[in-house]
């Protein structure tokens, strides 16, 4: 997908004498954080956009980071703003949403804005979340039936829960959304003929939550540590128990890998869905530049 992406990088380049443009800003230390942006500046490098990333301090104030993000709205050299999460917990639990509600809609490349999310809820989508985006992609590339279909969306956070419900229910399918309050969480899942995974917990869909035959897509990166943790996920001399062994930690899914045994289809993680989320956010930047020098505001 990234190499489809080029040729129109290249034709944008020539009409407008200049790369198509993504602003990052990173605040505070977080290890995974530091990983996701260097992953995406390169791919953004690699498409043949111009990217930068405005590192600031954990102790940055909330004020510090909307001027930043009002620097980048003015921008003419930025076409797309992200703002990596998390932010410092010490911004205060509404933080993030001011950051999205501060970024202009146009260059919202994460469609975290409330004009972009409304947009989707009307089916009349623009700049839409990357993660369920990409999730939309790899089951459209691979031929899943969706219009008919029964899907379940396991977790319900703006990022990936709710709008992946969204995008499926617009390709027809018929949508349950599960979450902690969910009873016969079990059995609610075995319904689905495609489940998505996004809960943050470790190998937590088992067998017994999937259909025969059915699709899952894991959304879940999970950082595991703990050797039980690690011990109930992979059987005994499994190559991933050894690299655990070896490196003290493990990236795992949301879906036990035992699922393999009982689902059509299975995303692997590492590997799967995350580097699609990087994909979209290219494609969306793409759009965010087309857009722009279209003159076109989104909702037009
Ligand atoms: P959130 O923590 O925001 O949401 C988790 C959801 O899961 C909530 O709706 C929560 O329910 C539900 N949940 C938690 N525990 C249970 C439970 N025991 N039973 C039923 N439902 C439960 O997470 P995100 O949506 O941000 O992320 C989910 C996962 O996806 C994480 O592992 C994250 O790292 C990963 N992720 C991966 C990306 C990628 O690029 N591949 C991108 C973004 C996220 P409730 O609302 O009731 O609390």
């Amino acid at each position: 997908m990234r190499e489809e992406i080029k040729p129109d990088v290249q034709a944008f380049v020539k009409a407008h004498g200049r790369p198509p443009g993504l602003g990052i800003v990173l605040v505070g230390e977080d290890a995974a954080s530091h990983v996701y942006v260097r992953n995406k500046l390169k791919a953004a490098e690699d498409v043949g956009f111009y990217a930068d990333c405005t590192r600031m301090a954990a102790t940055s104030s909330l004020d510090d980071v909307l001027r930043e993000v009002e620097r980048l709205n003015r921008s003419e050299r930025h076409d797309g703003i992200l703002v990596q999460s998390p932010l410092p917990k010490a911004m205060g639990a509404g933080a993030a949403q001011k950051v999205f509600d501060t970024i202009a809609v146009g260059k919202d490349v994460d469609g975290f804005a409330a004009e972009s999310v409304g947009l989707l809820v009307q089916n009349r989508p623009q700049l839409v979340a990357c993660t369920p985006a990409g999730v939309m992609e790899m089951l459209l590339r691979e031929k899943i039936q969706m219009a008919g279909a029964r899907a379940v969306v396991l977790g319900r956070s703006d990022i990936v829960g709710k709008p992946m419900a969204l995008l499926l229910l617009h390709q027809d399918a018929t949508v349950t959304i599960c979450h902690s309050r969910t009873p016969d969480l079990a059995a609610t899942c075995r319904q689905a003929d495609i489940l998505v995974a996004a809960v943050g917990r470790p190998g937590f869909v088992t067998p017994d939550f999937v259909k025969p035959g059915a699709t899952v897509v894991d959304v879940g990166i999970n950082d595991v540590r703990d050797a039980t943790v690690a011990a109930a996920l992979f059987p005994e001399g499994h190559p991933r128990l050894a690299a655990f062994a070896s490196k003290g930690s493990l990236l795992v899914g949301d879906v036990h890998p035992s699922v393999d045994q009982v689902a059509g289809a299975l995303t692997p993680v590492p590997r799967g869905v995350g580097p699609l989320t990087i994909t979209m956010l290219m494609k969306n930047t793409l759009k965010a530049a087309q857009m722009s020098a279209a003159g076109r505001h989104p909702v037009s």
